[in-house]
């Protein structure tokens, strides 16, 4: 038996709140620990702000998040239709940012394999990148 959950919303940083507490009281039900939804929380702020702020680059868009859950189990996806990139195997290096000047440490997905039990990230360059994350 699963459980699902999807919401769209302007792809602006200040809905980046939003989304992590409407993953976190959505997980409510499973009755994870703090430290559980704490690493969830990071993950989803990370993703969201990376569509947010390289997916769509300041232009208008949607960001798209769902959240299943399966057992005890839960699948987080994380999706924009933004610029999408040209090599995800780079993108997932510690330390590689495409924007050092705005204090971006390029650690993001380095901390979402690190808070999640599984991270797969789909991207085409010029439609878009799909985030799916498992805890
Ligand atoms: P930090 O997350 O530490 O602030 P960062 O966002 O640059 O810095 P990562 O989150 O690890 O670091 O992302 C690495 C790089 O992957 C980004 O600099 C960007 O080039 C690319 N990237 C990440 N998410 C997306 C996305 N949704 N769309 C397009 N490019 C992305
Ligand atoms: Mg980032």
């Amino acid at each position: 038996m699963s459980n699902r959950m999807q919401v769209e919303f302007d792809a602006k940083s200040v809905n980046e709140g939003f989304a992590r507490v409407a993953v976190a009281a959505f997980l409510t039900q499973l009755n994870p620990t703090l430290d559980e939804i704490a690493d969830v929380k990071t993950a989803v702020s990370e993703a969201v702000t990376n569509a947010i702020i390289h997916g769509y680059e300041d232009r208008e868009g949607q960001v798209y998040l769902s959240c299943e859950i399966s057992g005890d189990t839960a699948t987080i996806i994380v999706e924009d239709k933004g610029v999408g990139m040209r090599d995800v195997k780079q993108a997932l290096q510690p330390f590689y940012t495409t924007k050092p000047d705005l204090e971006r440490s390029g650690m993001g997905f380095a901390f979402m394999e690190a808070f999640m039990d599984d991270m797969e990230v789909e991207s085409v360059l010029g439609s878009g990148t799909k985030v799916t994350m498992k805890k």
